[in-house]
């Protein structure tokens, strides 16, 4: 297998480490097998026409005023949903069947991938379309991990994309009953913001016992666990119940940052939701109330990243307002405002978001004997996340694609 080579005037590891300049990366058979600085022989080879000058043979990609960085990740989607804002197409999207909401998840799929996002974590849909489409066709590059249907308590927030335990059985016993074969379990254990009244928490829809059950039942089936929570309570039962990650987490509180960070327990603050909505009618006493929410939470992440909970990005993308693929930059850009550096934002959407869905051996860190899974994009680290907006080259194990 011939090697390939990628010079770079910038790299982002993903690991949250500074960026390094004038990197030259080899591939072999897909995978990293050196990376270093380049030496000042090689740069002073550095052709006009985009060349190394034959000093690492023809097959050398030059971007000297680029930055390579791993591809990304995209913790929190809804494949089946698009990010409009008219609420009765909102309405009607919910009645699409799995033919109809088909090609839509594929659309959306090569949308993130044109951005150079190659994992994305699915939370739910209320016909569990993305779980089918998913099992029917695996993306040769993009993976999608999916939850099928969430799980709600009865009468409680959740429909459109999960269901509520039936025919008198728990939610452990719904679990353990249901084999759809999801790849995580999606829990909601709040509701949503309140647009009228800011910081209105609502009460946990499962108890501790309930989850506790539940989460050991998922486990058992091999599952990690999402769970959808806002205000303290709601976080803290999710969290002493042992989920994987915790969603959204508005007006969590520090006592839940400290549990997650003593826990290794991921947060997805899907921040853009908020930005999003203060963005519609602006002026608006919800717009303003979504302006405050939003302060609340950057205010909230500053704080996690100081007590060393782990961020994962995701942007809820399905959601009102918020776009399949083009939100992740807006998430990032979110947390560099809470006071990330653009590598630890980048680290969000890449490590973290690798460890979380369990794709750490394929996806998140660029390093030698790692897969060459990266993407290349315009002007130094400083450009970020601007740049991702559009993005030169997506490679996968090597290949531009
Ligand atoms: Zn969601």
């Amino acid at each position: 297998m011939p090697k390939s080579y990628y010079f770079a005037g910038w790299l982002i590891d993903g690991t949250g480490s500074p960026a390094k300049q004038d990197i030259l990366i080899c591939v072999e058979d897909g995978l990293i097998s050196s990376l270093e600085k380049a030496n000042p022989s090689q740069l002073k080879h550095l052709c006009p026409d985009g060349g190394l000058g034959g000093f690492c043979g023809p097959a050398t990609e030059t971007y000297p005023a680029c930055t390579i960085l791993p591809g990304l990740i995209d913790c929190h989607v809804h494949l089946t949903m698009s990010g409009q804002i008219d609420q009765r197409l909102r309405f009607k999207q919910l009645l699409n069947d799995f033919a109809q909401n088909s090609p839509l998840i594929c659309e959306r799929i090569e949308k993130n991938l044109a951005l150079g996002i190659m994992a994305l974590r699915d939370g739910g849909d209320i016909g569990g379309h993305t779980l089918m489409y998913v099992r029917q066709k695996v993306h040769w590059c993009v993976g999608v991990h999916c939850a099928g249907k969430g799980w709600r308590a009865s009468g409680r927030y959740g429909k459109i994309i999960g269901r509520a335990p039936a025919g008198g059985l728990t939610l452990a016993e719904s679990i353990k009953a249901n084999s759809d074969g999801a790849d995580h379990l999606k829990v909601l254990n709040s509701g949503l913001n309140s647009l009228n009244e800011f910081g209105r928490e609502t009460r946990p829809q499962f108890c501790p016992e309930e989850l506790d059950a539940a989460f050991r039942n998922a486990r058992n089936l091999g599952r990690k666990i999402m769970v959808h929570a806002n205000g303290m309570l709601p976080v803290q039962f999710a969290i002493e119940a042992g989920c994987d990650s915790i969603e959204h987490g508005f007006f969590m509180g520090e006592d839940n940052m400290k549990r997650m960070a003593d826990r290794q327990i991921h947060w997805v603050p899907t921040a853009f939701t908020m930005k999003a909505l203060s963005a519609h009618n602006p002026g608006s006493a919800q717009a303003q109330t979504a302006s405050r929410i939003l302060e609340n939470q950057l205010e909230q992440i500053s704080r996690a990243e100081q007590l060393g909970v782990t961020i994962a990005a995701g942007n809820d993308a399905g959601g009102f307002g918020v776009r399949h693929g083009v939100a992740l930059a807006e998430e990032l850009k979110l947390i560099m405002e809470a006071g990330f550096s653009a590598e630890g934002a980048i680290c969000c959407a890449t490590m973290q978001g690798a460890r979380l869905l369990g794709l750490d051996h394929e996806l998140g860190r660029l390093g030698i004997g790692r897969p060459a899974n990266f993407i290349v994009v315009d002007g130094p680290p400083s450009s970020l996340p601007a740049s991702l907006r559009e993005v030169k080259q997506v490679c996968v194990r090597g290949k531009k694609i």
